[in-house]
């Protein structure tokens, strides 16, 4: 018999209460045991022992996922997270499943490279990759995936595998915007590096009252903008009095504020402009402090629950359309409430939607829905108010959304996130995963 190996909590044990526990704490999952592999022969084991065992798996890496997909009751949870060690050679890295994103940061960026990944800390680099990866270098260097040249792979039958352009190539297709948690285990991940040395961030704000010029403005500005410049539009609760456009340029301080001209002349009421060390953005960023220790302050024990939805926008929203995101704005159940457009087009529309799994290719930019709490009581107001505000929105947008902000209310997830790549996504389940041995809510199927 295969036994567990690694470092195992079995429920009851100390340590399991953390063990157990979700970045959104508004899930509570009691798995029947966690396994934090140390090596590959770890994750083999933990596969084998339950396939054998007939008890169900989820697959962890950085429990950042919005819906704890990557928990379950009474299953056996696959974590990586232990497994984090990274190396960068020849212009390419190397990075084991668990690492997480800005401690991958700090090591490239001290050799004077990186890859285009997410702005949160303690993201998982395995989940933000599988489901595409947008952050600050999107427009630049497109996703997270598109970086991607090699993932080595434990299979449902507990078999190492290599998938990249020439191995098992469907495979490697897939893995590139199909999400985590589908067909197998991902222990290791190779990128290829782009140099990096000292970008330009800036924030402009601007009072609440401005909101409709600057979202008619903004939707068909930013998504067309020098590709080395990616920008982000946050709409906050009309009560909070304010609203800003955020970004980052890879080039000096005068050639941005040339990119920014038509946005300035839009008079802010704040600009910040500020060319850092690319790391110190990347600290700026994720809300923490430059100098921050290495081993960044971990979120367990976290209280934050949180309900978050996408859109995507391939067509500049209708005047019904804005007044529509004004409206939901003005009643919000509270200040925690954040619409996020991120900015799309550059590199990310330059790979066609069917040569990875990740389809949104060809669009403006996507909306982030994202509503916070930390009351029990406050809970149904949060949740209602983002299925209302999405629904409300389905005439003006797109139809598409981000795997990686997977959402359970979605009815027909399958083409929201796949579009026309859902029949090849069955196919690859179909030949890499036949018995369905690794699945959850909104997995792929056969
Ligand atoms: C605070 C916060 C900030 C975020 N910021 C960004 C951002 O800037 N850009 C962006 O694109 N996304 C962002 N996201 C979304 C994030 O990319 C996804 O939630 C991602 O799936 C998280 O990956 P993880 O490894 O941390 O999570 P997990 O919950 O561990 O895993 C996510 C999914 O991948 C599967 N999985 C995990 N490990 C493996 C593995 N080794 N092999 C195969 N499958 C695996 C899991 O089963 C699950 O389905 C953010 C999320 C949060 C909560």
């Amino acid at each position: 018999m295969v036994e567990l190996t690694g470092r195992v909590i079995y429920a009851g044990e100390a340590g399991y209460e953390d063990a157990r526990s979700n970045f959104n704490a508004r899930f509570s999952a009691s798995p029947f045991a966690i396994v934090f592999c140390q090596s590959v022969q770890d994750v083999i084991n933990a596969v084998n022992w339950a396939r054998i065992s007939g008890i169900p798996v989820r697959i962890r890496s950085g429990r950042h996922n919005y819906e704890a997909f990557s928990v379950a009751n009474d299953a056996l949870i696959i974590d990586l997270n232990d497994m984090e060690q990274m190396q960068v050679k020849d212009g390419k890295a190397t990075i084991q499943a668990g690492a997480e994103l800005v401690p991958i940061y700090e090591t490239l960026s001290a050799q004077g490279v990186t890859i285009p990944g997410g702005s949160c800390a303690t993201v998982g680099i395995t989940g933000l990759t599988l489901g595409g990866g947008y952050g600050l270098l999107a427009r630049w260097k497109g996703l997270t995936c598109d970086s991607l040249l090699s993932v080595e792979f434990v299979t449902a039958a507990g078999k190492v595998i290599t998938a990249n352009a020439t191995q098992n190539a469907d495979l490697f297709w897939a893995l590139r915007g199909s999400g985590g948690g589908n067909f197998g285990i991902v222990t290791s991940l190779s990128y290829q590096v782009h140099p990096i040395d000292k970008v330009t961030l800036y924030q402009l704000s601007w009072n609440w009252t401005e909101i409709e010029r600057i979202m008619q403005f903004w939707q068909t500005w930013a998504p067309k903008t020098d590709d080395r410049h990616t920008s982000i539009l946050k709409l906050v609760p009309e009560s909070v009095g304010s609203l800003f456009v955020v970004g980052q340029f890879v080039g000096t301080e005068a050639e941005l504020r040339q990119i920014l001209e038509p946005l300035l002349a839009l008079a802010p009421k704040a600009i910040s402009i500020e060319t850092l060390p690319y790391i110190e953005a990347v600290y700026a960023f994720a809300g923490l402090k430059p100098g921050y220790p290495k081993r960044l302050a971990h979120w367990h024990g976290s209280q934050t629950k949180f309900k978050n939805a996408s859109d995507y926008v391939a067509h500049p929203l209708s005047a019904d359309g804005i007044a529509t995101v004004i409206n939901f704005l003005k009643q919000t159940p509270s200040k925690n409430i954040v619409l996020q457009f991120d900015s799309y087009g550059g590199a990310i529309a330059k790979i066609p939607s069917d040569a990875t799994a990740f389809p949104h290719r060809q669009v403006l930019f996507n909306i982030q829905y994202q509503t916070y709490w930390t009351k029990p009581q406050d809970q149904t107001a949060h949740i209602n108010w983002v299925r209302n505000f999405r629904a409300a929105m389905q005439p003006y947008v797109t139809g598409g959304c981000y795997i990686n902000y997977c959402d359970r209310d979605l009815k027909n997830w399958q083409t929201a996130y796949y579009g026309n790549n859902w029949q090849k996504l069955k196919q690859v389940k179909q030949k890499y995963d036949p018995d369905n041995f690794f699945n959850f809510e909104q997995s792929v199927t056969k």
